[in-house]
This record gives C-alpha cells, structure tokens and sequence, in this order.
C-alpha cells in the first residue's frame, strides 16, 4: 500500500507578525488578533489534536517563545515539534544585512534551544521567500531542512543554490544542495483564505475546506509517496466553526487507508537519506 503522509503546520506567529511583517507595532487591535491565537486559538487547537493524538509541526518565532513562554510551554509538553520561523519574524529580504539576518536566525534558534534542549533542524520564512543570504544562513548554522518553497506540491525536493534569474537571458537553475525541501502552498494555508486584511475578505469556509479536502484526494490518487502539507495560524484556524470543519476534515485523513499524519522533520529526514 502506498504510503502518503500529511504533515498539520502551524506558525505560532502570537503577535510577531504584527509588529515585524504588518508593521502595525501601535495598534493593539491588530496586536489582539496575535493574543487571540496565544490565549484562545492555540489551547482549542492543542485540545483537537489531543483528542486524535496526531503530532505535528508549530513553526515558533523566538518572539513568540520568548513572549509566551507558557504557551511555547504547552505546544512541546503535549508532543509537537517545534521548528524555527525567524525570532522577530522579519521578512528576509526586509533585514538591512547579511549579519542583521544571520543574528535574528541565531537568536531564534537560541530561543528553541531554550524551550526544547535541542537545536531546531527545519525553516519555515515569516514571508516563505529567502533573501540571497537566506540558504547560506541556514547551511551556516546546521539546518537540514526547510518549508517555505513551491517548485512541486506534494512531494519533497533539494533546495538549490547558485542559480540565476536575468532580465536579458535564460533562466539558470543552479545545483541541488543538501537542504531539503518540504513545500508549501498558497492554496493550503489558512492566513490568506481566512485573515480579512483591507485588501482581501474573506473566503467561504466551507469551499476552501472542500478544496483541502479534494487536494488531498487527488494526491492519493496521483501521487506516490504524496506529503500534504497544510499551513495554519492558531489566530485563524483557532476561531470558533473553523475548528469544526478542521476536525472533519482530520477524520477524513485518518480514515484514509495508507496515510500516515507526521511531523515535517520525520517527512525531511526520510527524504535526505533515502
Ligand atoms: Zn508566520
């Protein structure tokens, strides 16, 4: 039988997000909606998943864990991994420099280091994009694995390095690098469906879970050794129906024959050393 893995993320962005990559550091309703998913989203999720006793993936921003060290807490004591999402959760192309870059990267990692005892082995961008200093950061300081790249959908590949983009002349891809690739995507992330911004309302809940739902159909069907990835924000996903709708939708995973849930660290380490 073959065997697909779908791999529940959460970016436990608590109020990082707001003041680094929305730029909104003096309004405290948009630093409310960050303490929602803290104080509400977060434990209601943590409770489902519980309840399916499914392990997954919280991208943490070392802001967060070290802002709510309670809630960071909670997120490892009850059986997740806990993964690296920048410390202040700064867009990479936004640091001033390669050493202002490198130094929020160290830090975040200290802050994992902090809650777990261990140095976190995979990446997720605040912004899922890499400055051209990003990959050399993450080969510096002993990443194995990243999640924030779209070159296929369900199925793990090789970050490469030295490529080119001109204007004025052909595409070069560059080599593969040791880092692996667990992508994401657009389509399977809550933030830009669900989180109202003044540019953007809201989706129909019920189509966009319909829409995971099929994708995760299709994959079954089409790919072999298939890895699902779902992006999600305790601030988002943790508000009331949508829970609902996320457990219907984690039922129907489980009941799938041949589909295992696992962390992205367990989908990462099988691929580098197959
Ligand atoms: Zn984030």
């Amino acid at each position: 039988m073959t065997h697909h893995s779908v791999c529940l993320t959460f970016d436990f962005d608590g109020v990082s997000s707001w003041i680094h990559s929305f730029e909104s550091p003096d309004s405290p309703t948009k630093l409310s909606r960050g303490l929602f998913g803290v104080d509400v989203g977060a434990p209601r999720v943590l409770d489902l998943l519980d309840e399916f006793g499914v392990e997954t993936t919280w991208f943490t921003p070392g802001h967060t864990i070290d802002s709510f060290p309670e809630a960071a807490e909670e997120v490892w004591s009850r059986g997740h991994d806990v993964q690296h999402h920048g410390w202040s959760h700064t867009r990479p192309r936004q640091y001033e420099s390669r050493a202002a870059e490198y130094d929020d990267v160290k830090r975040g990692v200290e802050s994992i280091v902090d809650l777990t005892g261990r140095r976190p082995t995979g990446y997720r961008s605040p912004s899922w994009d890499f400055s051209t200093h990003t990959l050399g950061i993450l080969d510096e300081l002993g990443f194995e694995w990243d999640s924030s790249q779209m070159a296929t959908d369900f199925e793990p590949y090789r970050v490469r390095e030295g490529w080119a983009a001109p204007a004025d002349a052909p595409f070069e891809r560059g080599t593969e690098t040791d880092i692996v690739e667990v992508p994401v995507s657009w389509q399977r992330d809550d933030f830009p469906a669900f989180a109202f911004n003044r540019k953007r309302g809201y989706a129909n809940e019920k189509a966009v879970f319909r829409q995971w739902r099929e994708q995760f159909d299709w994959m079954v069907d089409n790919v072999d050794g298939g890895v699902f990835v779902l992006t999600m924000h305790p601030q988002v996903i943790g508000q009331s129906h949508r829970l609902a709708r996320l457990e219907s939708f984690v039922e129907h995973v489980a009941d799938a024959p041949g589909v295992a849930f696992e962390t992205v660290a367990e989908v990462a380490d099988r691929f580098g050393s197959a």
